[in-house]
């Protein structure tokens, strides 16, 4: 089992969390950074970011990448592990992986959050089959085939833009009656004569053989349901916060995003949050590089760093 002390331990190499450590190791400070999948976070799939970062078109891999070389050349430990739990140790913070232990004086939860699932039979049963997140990866493997949608915010009908280049038809279901999204994404979409809105409507079943071949839906006023063939299924429904190790002393909101105060310093002293798994992130990469760097600041400024 491995130990180490760092002053600032962050969890999640996101966006969030590759920015806060770029910031902190920049200030001298030993940085630890550590991801338990592949660096980068909920950007890694998204080929077209929007709006486009300073600079440019790139996509998210490519600005993960940078960020990872950044903090590699000043200096940062870059561990991949998964943190299980976060405890005081004295006056240094515990934080414990499925390696080993390593030892903080400032932590900055950037774990981010996961794609909600919908929960319906055959969701699980199909995943690989038709049932997909990944519209970027996946949406070559429907080409001239309909699929389904599900959701009325940014995420649905951004990705709903991206299958619309390769499929058929893309019918994009929301429970609403009208999207909750950037206007420019509705004005996209309206202007895409193969996306057809299927409004006031919940994705109830995903049925097929091998693969995918249909999803039940209901009309959530009248009740009525109907099947809609198509060959997938992507969801957009939300996130659902990634900080499960975190322990009860860290504020969660009713949803389990970590509450924080304005310097983004959770409950617990010296563990900070920002990014997608803080109560109130504003949801665009925007606002997790800004919040990185008010997280970094702060920790910096609790070690005595400016
Ligand atoms: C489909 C989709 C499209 C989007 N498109 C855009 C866009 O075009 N423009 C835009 O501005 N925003 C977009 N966003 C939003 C943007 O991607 C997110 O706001 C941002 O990536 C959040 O970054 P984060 O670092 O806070 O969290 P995440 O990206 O979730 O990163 C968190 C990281 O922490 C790691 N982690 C979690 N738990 C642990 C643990 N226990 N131990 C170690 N590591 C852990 C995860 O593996 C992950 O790598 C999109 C989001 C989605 C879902």
């Amino acid at each position: 089992m491995s130990a180490s002390n760092f002053d600032v331990i962050v969890i999640g190499a996101g966006i969030t969390g590759l920015t806060a450590a770029k910031h902190t190791t920049q200030q001298g400070l030993a940085t630890a950074s550590i991801e338990a999948l592949l660096f980068g976070g909920l950007v890694i799939n998204i080929n077209e970011l929007d709006p486009a970062p300073p600079g440019g078109h790139v996509s998210g891999t490519d600005l993960a990448s940078n960020l990872m070389l950044e903090i590699t050349e000043l200096g940062a430990a870059t561990l991949s592990e998964t943190v299980t739990a976060l405890a005081r140790d004295g006056d240094f913070l515990s934080v414990v992986t499925d390696a080993g232990q390593h030892r903080a004086r400032a932590v900055i939860v950037a774990s981010g959050a996961k794609l909600k699932r919908l929960g319906i039979p055959g969701e699980a049963e199909f995943e690989h089959k038709g049932v997909s997140q990944c519209a970027d990866c996946d949406g070559p493997m429907y080409k001239d085939e309909d699929v389904v949608v599900v959701g009325g915010g940014d995420s649905a009908l951004q990705e709903a833009l991206v299958l619309a280049n390769y499929c058929r038809r893309v019918h994009l279901v929301h429970r609403g009656a009208r999207f909750r999204a950037r206007r420019h994404l509705i004005d996209a979409v309206a202007a895409r004569a193969n996306i057809r809105p299927v409004w006031n409507t919940v994705a109830e079943e995903v049925l097929g053989a091998q693969m995918v071949n249909k999803v039940r839906v209901r009309n959530v006023g009248s009740g009525q349901t109907t099947e809609i063939p198509c060959a997938g299924l992507f969801a957009y429904i939300g996130l659902a916060p990634d900080c499960a190790f975190a322990p009860p002393e860290v504020k969660r909101d009713a949803d389990g995003f970590l509450v924080t105060d304005t310097s983004l310093q959770t409950a617990m002293a010296g563990v900070f949050a920002a990014g997608a798994v803080r109560s109130g992130y504003g949801g665009m990469l925007t606002d997790a590089v800004a919040e990185a760097e008010t997280a970094a600041a702060a920790a910096c400024a609790r070690l005595g760093k400016r």
